[in-house]
């Protein structure tokens, strides 16, 4: 088993490039530690890099990744909860003013539970991990009429307001929110377009973010 020639490859031209420009940054960051003020929960998905679509460097982002961007509500029983200690940390310990629920088009998380597939893979965790889509789900209603693609659309964005509704629950998170000492903001990536458009909360509809 070798390490991936790809990794290497990549860290040769990271080392050599951004490393350089950047060398200055990544010291005082490793002195000072970092304050980003930004927390961005994205999916996993390879083609929806946080610190790419936003132009990101060390340090400005603080990133959390999983399958479909989703948040489970505040809990704390017995289980191990990734997400929710990610953003106890985010919230707690570096104090971060905005969280934005990143979505984006084909999603295989939305699309799995949507078209109520086998899970993405015979495992025992997608299955169960997505059905935190269901209030959404139940929001957007029988596809009916819509395309597959549009049906597909409106659970992506509806599940994204449904994770932003799941914030809401963490006590804590709750009170900074309704204080206005951290602002919740939902992002949705159109894969093809390349088109980034923002959750308009008056009207709930996602509109581009650069007019
Ligand atoms: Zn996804």
């Amino acid at each position: 088993m070798s390490f991936p020639q790809r990794l290497v490859d990549g860290y040769e031209a990271f080392a050599s490039g951004r490393l350089q420009t950047e060398q200055h940054r990544y010291r005082e960051l490793a002195e000072r530690g970092q304050t980003p003020e930004i927390m961005v929960i994205g999916c996993c998905d390879s083609r929806v890099s946080p610190e790419v679509i936003f132009d990101a460097g060390p340090g400005e982002l603080f990133v959390v990744r999983n399958v479909a961007n989703l948040v489970p509500p505040f809990e704390t029983q017995g289980t191990y909860h990734g997400v929710s200690a990610a953003l106890e940390f985010g919230v707690a310990a570096l104090k971060v003013k905005h969280i934005v629920i990143l979505g984006h088009a084909h999603c295989g998380g939305v699309r799995a539970f949507a078209e109520d597939h086998e899970p993405l893979s015979p495992g025992d965790f997608i299955g169960r991990w997505m059905s935190l889509m269901a209030p959404a789900a139940s929001k957007v209603g029988p596809r009916g009429s819509m395309s597959p693609a549009e049906y597909l659309e409106r659970m992506e964005k509806a599940s994204i307001v449904n994770t932003l509704d799941n914030l809401m629950t963490f006590p804590r998170l709750r009170k900074l929110i309704e204080r206005g000492e951290v602002q919740t903001h939902g992002a949705y990536f159109g894969v093809a377009t390349g088109q980034l458009s923002v959750l308009d909360r008056a009207t709930g509809e996602f509109k581009p973010a650069v007019k």
